[in-house]
């Protein structure tokens, strides 16, 4: 029987249990909790500093937690004997600032890290990442500089580099804040199609009416821990806890 089979259908592929994280004596994440199923899009909400880009950090292991557990597909990923690179290799994370690197043509940043990292052939990386931009509608400029693409366009082409290796989950960080106003649609339209197809995803955003679109589950984060969740159009339209009615309300 496969890990999957003996974890249930209903089991989540992303939980998140009693994660705790400080630095120095900043309690940052305060015993937090969260399931991501197979799927689900679940966004992450609060004011700035509630713990969004940490919670998705410790996730992605660029941050070691203090206490608590996450699994991916049942596997405890906080565990120190695993690696790290082949754990990270199974989620995609995309960044605020796109973080391409400007000397590298665009199919070149795709592929740099199934390369290096994972030792992949250059034929076989090339031909995924065309797979990948053709995904987030940029194939045609697989032979640009980033410095060639607007804003808009980098962010995508990051997207399709988290989206290389089909990881099991996508986690983004407040993936349109760095953008120009009228760019910012292109990326929450593509966000909405990778949806369409089943893509898993857990991401920070500050764009209520996008998260009100595309968010299956909608948590509030306060003060390190999840302080409300529910279906978007609940969270949104009747809001249970005084703090959450407050913070939505700042962007009506
Ligand atoms: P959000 O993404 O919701 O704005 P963050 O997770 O970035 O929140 O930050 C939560 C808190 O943790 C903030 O007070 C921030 O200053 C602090 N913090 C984040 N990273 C570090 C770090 N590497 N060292 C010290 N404090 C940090
Ligand atoms: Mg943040």
């Amino acid at each position: 029987m496969s890990t999957e089979d003996s974890r249930g259908a209903d089991a989540p592929l992303l939980r998140v249990r009693g994660v705790r994280k400080s630095f120095g004596d900043h309690v940052v994440l305060d015993d937090l909790s969260l399931d991501v199923h197979a799927h689900q899009v679940v966004v992450l909400i609060g004011a700035s500093g509630s713990g969004k880009s940490t919670l998705l950090r410790c996730i992605d292991l660029l941050e070691d937690v203090d206490d608590g557990v996450i699994e991916l597909e049942g596997q405890d990923i906080t565990d120190p004997r695993l690696d790290a690179d082949a754990v990270r290799a199974r989620m995609g994370m995309v960044f605020q600032a796109y973080n391409l690197f400007p000397h590298l043509r665009v199919l070149d940043n795709v592929t740099l890290a199934p390369r290096l990292v994972h030792r992949t052939s250059r034929a076989q990386a090339e031909e995924e990442a065309m797979a990948v931009l053709e995904r987030v509608g940029l194939a045609g400029k697989a032979r640009a500089f980033p410095d060639e693409l607007s804003g808009g366009q980098q962010q995508r082409v990051a997207i399709a580099r988290a989206l290389l290796g089909r990881p099991a989950v996508l986690l983004l960080d407040e993936v349109t804040s760095a953008l120009d106003p009228e760019l910012v649609g292109e990326v929450l339209d593509l966000l909405g199609e990778l949806k369409q197809t089943g893509l898993t995803m857990l991401l920070a955003t500050h764009e209520m009416a996008f998260a009100r679109d595309v968010a299956d589950e909608v948590c509030f984060l306060h003060e390190g821990r999840v302080h409300e969740r529910g279906p978007a159009a609940q969270v949104f339209s009747d809001p249970r806890q005084p703090r959450t009615r407050e913070f939505l309300q700042r962007f009506t």
